[in-house]
């Protein structure tokens, strides 16, 4: 068996060929800050003595990054910002402490879209992260490092964060999986956030049993999270059996400008899923879903430009007006324009009132059809090139099939479903709020029809 301590070392190896500036290979750059090897080393081998005497955690043995918005003790979590660049952290997130608790083996800190805010990794103060299955092309973002170091096998799993998309959309486009639990399902606490109505942490792995391992591990009420709550515990084992009598809800996403041939692949896999586990799929109509990304945005400008406020220059790090890129200072610049009170009313409480709209419409959509869940794309298109100029609006289209479950509240999976021309492309599959046993079988039924071709 493969020790903790080898399989640490060979992934270091990986990352100084393949990921640092100075290294030979790919200069993924998904990584912002490794820690100090000789303590890496001495956790492996005392994680990989727990594990001879039959006393480690769930997960002894993994290797983990963190995304740069979460705490680590001791770490740089600068949120790929020039505001924060020498900031460490004083302490650990709820989530780093679980993970500790069950001897995970954190690595390092993850590069990501400046503060959250995008869609492709191109806005990180640290220069971009490569796509590791697509050179040229973005990873996707804003977890667009700890997407690229699970698919770069960097990794054995990582954090991410997601509001609007950024765990699913890298996922996507980095042919791994990508969990957003459902909102409260996760402590938000540690989590320097980009929009606390919609903010979740969760995981990014190789597999959707590592996704669900992870998730059992972080997942729970947290007292210094108010919004944060129990929910049953994930039955792992059951997390192979494949559900039966699934129907599936094939989103119409008529609109929303899905690419045709993405959308070909899914139907194609959901129709082997029907006739392999004799599953049932009808097509659904989400009234409002059109509205989501126009929804998303005022929601997300207001609450980061309040949350930003703390970025004054004196406590953490610089002021974050004079040291962050264009991306960020929009949203600062329009949300403190939004909040004036003058435009009471106007935004930020219809957005707010469209948000429960939507999530409305989600509930009744699973009640009416009677279905278990909705399926569509991830990303509505292929990744762009690195460099390459895009519109705003199609920036922010990106996430059009992903914020959806954010303003909804519910859990939301990405799986890899294939490739178009050599690049991942991921599926989607969301399910009601706190359904997450359910999405993870669902998604793992999906992932075993990779194996067994029929
Ligand atoms: N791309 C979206 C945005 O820029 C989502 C970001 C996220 O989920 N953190 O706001």
């Amino acid at each position: 068996m493969t020790t903790t301590l080898l399989k640490l070392q060979r992934y270091l190896k990986e990352i100084e060929k393949n990921d640092l500036s100075g290294g030979s290979g790919m200069q993924i750059n998904a990584f912002l800050q490794l820690r100090n090897e000789k303590e890496l080393l001495e956790e492996a081998k005392a994680i990989d003595e727990k594990i001879k005497k039959g006393k480690a955690g769930k997960l002894a043995g993994k290797i983990i990054a963190i995304k740069a918005n979460i705490n680590v003790k001791g770490l740089n979590s600068s949120c790929a910002s020039k505001t924060l660049e020498n900031y460490k952290s004083p302490y650990d997130a709820t989530v780093i402490e679980k993970i500790k608790e069950q001897d995970g083996l954190i690595i390092g800190i993850t590069n990501m879209d400046e503060f959250a805010c995008g869609s492709s990794g191109e806005t990180s103060a640290f220069g971009p992260t490569k796509n590791p299955q697509a050179l040229g092309l973005i990873p996707g973002g804003s977890s667009s490092g700890s997407a690229a170091a699970v698919s770069a096998g960097m990794c054995d799993m990582a954090l991410g964060s997601d509001t609007g998309g950024s765990i699913r959309n890298p996922a996507g486009h980095c042919g791994v999986v990508g969990v957003k639990p459902s909102y409260g399902l996760v402590s938000r606490y540690g989590l320097i956030d980009l929009s606390m109505s919609l903010d979740q942490i969760g995981p990014i792995t190789k597999n959707v049993y590592d996704a669900a391992l992870l998730l059992e591990v972080i997942k729970g009420k947290d007292e210094k999270d108010s919004i944060s709550q129990n929910s049953e515990k994930l039955n792992l084992q059951k997390i192979e059996k494949i559900p039966k009598k699934i129907k599936i809800g094939i989103l119409d996403v008529k609109g929303l400008e899905v690419d045709k041939k993405i959308q070909e692949l899914i139907n194609e896999k959901i129709n082997k899923a029907v006739k392999k586990y004799k599953w049932k799929a009808v097509n659904i109509k989400i009234p409002y879903i059109d509205l989501a990304v126009a929804t998303y945005y005022p929601l997300v400008y207001v609450e980061f430009f309040s949350s930003t406020r703390r970025f004054d220059g004196r406590k953490y790090g610089f002021k974050i007006e004079e040291n962050c890129g264009e991306e960020v200072l929009r949203r600062i610049l329009g949300g403190s324009e939004i909040s004036k009170e003058e435009h009471f009313g106007r935004y930020y409480y219809l957005a707010l009132k469209v948000k429960k709209l939507l999530e409305k419409e989600f509930e009744k959509t699973f009640k009416k059809n009677k279905i278990d869940c909705v399926v569509s794309a991830t990303v509505p298109r292929p990744p762009h090139k690195i460099g390459e100029k895009i519109s705003l609006e199609k920036m922010y289209n990106y996430d059009a099939l992903t914020i959806p479950s954010n303003l909804a509240g519910n859990c939301a999976i990405s799986i890899p479903c294939g490739k178009i021309n050599n690049i991942p492309v991921g599926m989607q599959v969301i399910c009601d709020k706190f359904q997450e046993q359910k999405m993870l079988q669902i998604a793992r039924a999906f992932e075993n029809l990779r194996y067994n071709k029929s």
